[in-house]
């Protein structure tokens, strides 16, 4: 039986971005604010602490994405709490916290999780009417790595 996760119309959503991002991702969020408004919001410190200001909401802050937050959000997706990761990366500039970056990617990736990585993307994911609705996201079968025999 194939295993799932099912998504509530109010989804949770982790948003991260870089540096020389930043200021885009808060003209989107900006842009978005209704749409964002019907769901749950958790940011990196830094993120987080400018889209509270900008969109006069409650964020949920983590640590400074080079001080762990990117991690605490990649343990998150693993345990099944993140629906959606917006994450406006810098392809361009090399980070302190670069495995990071690699190992949120990767986790969001194995289970299969709702991911943007620009605006283009995140503006489809938004309009998207199944953002409203509920749905159930498959969750990847890792059985037989686990059975593997050593
Ligand atoms: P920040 O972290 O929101 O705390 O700046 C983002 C990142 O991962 O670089």
């Amino acid at each position: 039986m194939a295993n799932i996760r099912k998504l509530g119309s109010r989804k949770k959503i982790a948003i991260v971005a870089h540096d020389s991002k930043k200021k885009d991702v808060i003209e989107w969020a900006v842009h978005n604010k209704t749409a964002l408004a019907r769901h749950e919001l958790v940011a990196t410190g830094t993120t987080g602490k400018l889209l509270e200001e900008q969109l006069d909401r409650p964020v949920t802050k983590l640590l400074s994405g080079p001080l762990g937050g990117d991690q605490q959000i990649g343990s998150m997706i693993a345990e099944g709490d993140i629906d959606v990761l917006i994450f406006f990366w810098d392809p361009m500039q090399a980070q302190p916290h670069d495995s990071d970056v690699k190992a949120l990617l990767r986790v969001g990736v194995a289970w299969n999780i709702l991911m943007a990585c620009d605006r283009t993307t995140a503006d489809f994911i938004f309009t998207s009417p199944l953002m409203l609705n509920d749905y159930e996201v498959d969750i990847p079968d890792y059985s037989s790595y686990l059975n593997r025999k050593l």
